[in-house]
């Protein structure tokens, strides 16, 4: 998890892939280094004593780094933005109208295929995205036992997903999937 107040500055790879939210500390750091160009935006403006020095919002590296895609951690986040919103049993994403009712993100749910009372486990195979009713109607069944089927076979996604707490500023939304 990363807080955007405390790190405001959005690092992009030379690919243009984000890499992580930085301190502007870390941006002033890398931009007096001349690691790195100003893509967009302006997060803080630093006062020196002869001029007032912009740091902006986006920077992208100039030397490509290279970043393992194995490395994706298990998150409940991670499991929601791989899934895309969207129930692994019904399809309802959000938007959709269910029993009534126009799904919400907080309707969308983490489902544990073998359940964790019978010892699944927080893996990307494991779980998925289950709208609360589904997951309420498998409960602490096998999806074979419930009589439900998978619209998809869970597995550990290809990209790392960068999770955000907060306020995402307005300029980087265009270099995250959010
Ligand atoms: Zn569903």
């Amino acid at each position: 998890m990363v807080n955007v107040d405390a790190r405001t500055v959005l690092l992009l790879n030379a690919s243009y892939v984000p890499l992580r939210p930085i301190t502007i500390r870390d941006a002033v750091d890398l931009i007096m280094r001349d690691m790195v160009d100003a893509v967009d935006g302006v997060a803080a403006r630093l006062n020196t004593t002869t001029t007032v020095f912009e740091v902006p919002s986006v920077l992208r590296l100039r030397y490509y780094v290279n970043v393992p895609l194995r490395g994706a951690v298990w998150s409940r986040r991670g499991v929601l933005s791989r899934d895309h919103y969207t129930c692994i049993y019904c399809g309802a994403t959000v938007g959709d109208q269910q029993r009534g009712k126009t799904l919400m993100r907080a309707d969308l749910t983490i489902d544990h295929l073998t359940p964790r009372s019978r010892g699944g486990e927080n893996t990307w195979s494991n779980t998925a995205c289950a709208c609360r009713w589904c997951n309420h109607r498998k409960a602490d069944r096998m999806p074979h036992e419930a009589g439900m089927k998978l619209l998809w076979e869970p597995k550990r996604p290809r990209t790392r997903y960068l999770v955000i707490n907060g306020e995402v500023p307005e300029e980087w939304k265009v270099y995250i999937n959010l």
